[in-house]
C-alpha cells in the first residue's frame, strides 16, 4: 500500500485561501483599511489606479511594525490581534484571522513600507506570489504603506472575471464608504487615477455622513438612538419621503463593522409599513452595539455576515426604535450637525 497524501507546501496553501479572501480589487481595499485601522492610524489614504486592477495602495500613519514582524505579517495564520481560542468571543480588531497579507501577497506583487515611530529607519519588503524579492532597511515615516500591484498575475483566470472598470470601482468605493462611515473619528482620502475622489475629514456621524453622500443628505436624516441592555442603537435613517429605489444607502454597522443582515434590514423596512411606496427602500445609517460575546463573526472569511445569539429580541428593539424616531421626525432638529 502506498501513502498519498501530502501537505500542501505554503505557497499553495495560500493561493487557496486567497480564493475566499480575495474576490476582486475591493476585497484588498477592505483588508488594507482595515488593517490600518487596527494599527490605531488616524489618517488613512487609498491610492486606486485602473479601478485597482494596476495599482492599490494604502498608506496610513497607524504604529507600524518591527523589521521581525514585518516580515512575519505575510506568514499564513500570523496575526498580533488574538493569541488563543478565547480571544475570539471577545474581538475588538477587525482583522484576526492572520490571513489577508499572505493571501494578498500569493496573488499579487506587493511592497510594503513600515516604521514604527521610536525607530529612526524602517524597513521594506517586495514579495511577488508569495517569494521574497527583497527585504531591507528603508527611510519613510512612521505608519505603514501596502502597494498592491499586478492582482492575479497569477492566476488568469480569476484576472480575466474580472469585470469593467466601472463596475470594479464600484465595488471599491463601497468598501471605502462602509469602513469611512464605521470611523469618522479617522480621516480617510481617496484618489483615482491621479484625481481626489474623496476628502473625509475627521468628523461626527452626521458629517460623515452628509461628506460622503452630500449637502442634500443632511435634511433627510432622522436620528435614531435607544439604549436598552442588550442593545445600544445610534445613527440616522432618511426620512420616508426620500426613500429611494436603490438600495445603495442601507448601512448596518455592528461594534463599528458592517454587516449585512436581511434579517434586521426586514425590521427596518417594517417600521416603514405605509409610509413608503412599494418599491422603494428606505436609508439608514445606523450603528448597534452588543456585548461581543453575543455574536459570532467568525462564519465567513470576509465577515461581512455575523451570528446574533438573540436575533428576535434586536429585530423587534430595532423595530420599535425607528418606528418612535419616525413617529417623532417633523420635531427632530434638521440643521444640528453637532449630533
Ligand atoms: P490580521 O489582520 O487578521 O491579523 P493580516 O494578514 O491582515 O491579518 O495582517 C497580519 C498582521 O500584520 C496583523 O496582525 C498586524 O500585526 C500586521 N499589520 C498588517 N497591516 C498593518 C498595518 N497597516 N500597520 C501595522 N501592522 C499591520
Ligand atoms: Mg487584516
Amino acid at each position: 500500500m502506498a501513502d498519498i497524501i501530502q501537505l500542501l507546501p505554503d505557497h499553495v496553501a495560500n493561493q487557496i485561501a486567497a480564493g475566499e479572501v480575495v474576490q476582486r480589487p475591493a476585497s484588498v481595499v477592505k483588508e488594507l483599511l482595515e488593517n490600518s485601522i487596527d494599527a490605531g492610524a488616524y489618517s488613512i489614504k487609498l491610492i486606486i489606479k485602473d479601478a485597482g486592477k494596476t495599482l492599490i495602495q494604502v498608506i496610513d500613519n497607524g504604529k507600524g511594525m518591527s523589521a521581525t514582524d514585518a516580515r512575519l505579517s505575510f506568514e499564513r495564520h500570523a496575526t498580533s490581534k488574538i493569541r488563543s481560542a478565547e480571544d475570539l468571543f471577545s474581538l475588538n480588531t477587525k482583522g484576526f484571522r492572520g490571513e489577508a497579507l499572505a493571501s494578498i501577497a500569493a496573488i499579487a506583487h506587493v511592497e510594503l513600507k513600515t516604521k514604527q515611530d521610536q525607530d529612526e529607519l524602517g524597513t521594506v519588503i517586495e514579495i511577488e506570489g508569495s517569494e521574497i524579492k527583497n527585504q531591507e532597511v528603508t527611510v519613510t515615516p512612521t505608519g505603514t504603506s501596502l502597494c498592491v500591484k499586478h492582482l492575479f498575475f497569477n492566476i488568469p483566470a480569476r484576472r480575466n472575471f474580472l469585470k469593467s472598470n466601472n463596475v470594479e470601482l464600484r465595488h471599491i468605493v463601497d468598501e471605502f464608504h462602509r469602513v469611512a462611515l464605521a470611523h469618522p473619528d479617522i480621516e480617510f482620502l481617496m484618489y483615482h487615477n491621479g484625481s481626489e475622489s474623496f476628502n473625509l475629514p475627521k468628523s461626527n456621524y452626521r458629517q460623515r455622513v452628509v461628506n460622503i453622500f452630500g449637502n442634500k443628505t443632511n435634511e433627510k436624516l432622522v436620528p435614531v438612538v435607544e439604549e436598552t441592555e442588550v442593545l445600544k442603537i445610534s445613527g440616522f435613517v432618511g426620512k420616508p419621503e426620500f426613500a429611494k429605489r436603490t438600495r445603495t444607502e442601507q448601512f448596518f454597522f455592528v461594534n463599528n463593522r458592517f454587516i449585512k443582515s436581511p434579517y434586521l434590514n426586514h425590521a427596518i423596512n417594517s417600521a416603514f409599513e405605509g409610509l413608503m411606496k412599494d418599491g422603494s427602500h428606505p436609508s439608514y445609517f445606523l450603528n448597534l452595539t452588543v456585548d461581543p460575546k453575543s455574536i459570532d463573526i467568525n462564519i465567513h472569511p470576509t465577515k461581512t455576515e455575523i451570528k446574533f445569539d438573540d436575533e428576535h429580541t434586536l429585530y423587534a428593539i430595532l423595530r420599535a426604535a425607528v418606528k418612535h424616531s419616525l413617529g417623532q421626525f417633523n420635531i427632530a432638529p434638521v440643521l444640528d450637525f453637532d449630533r
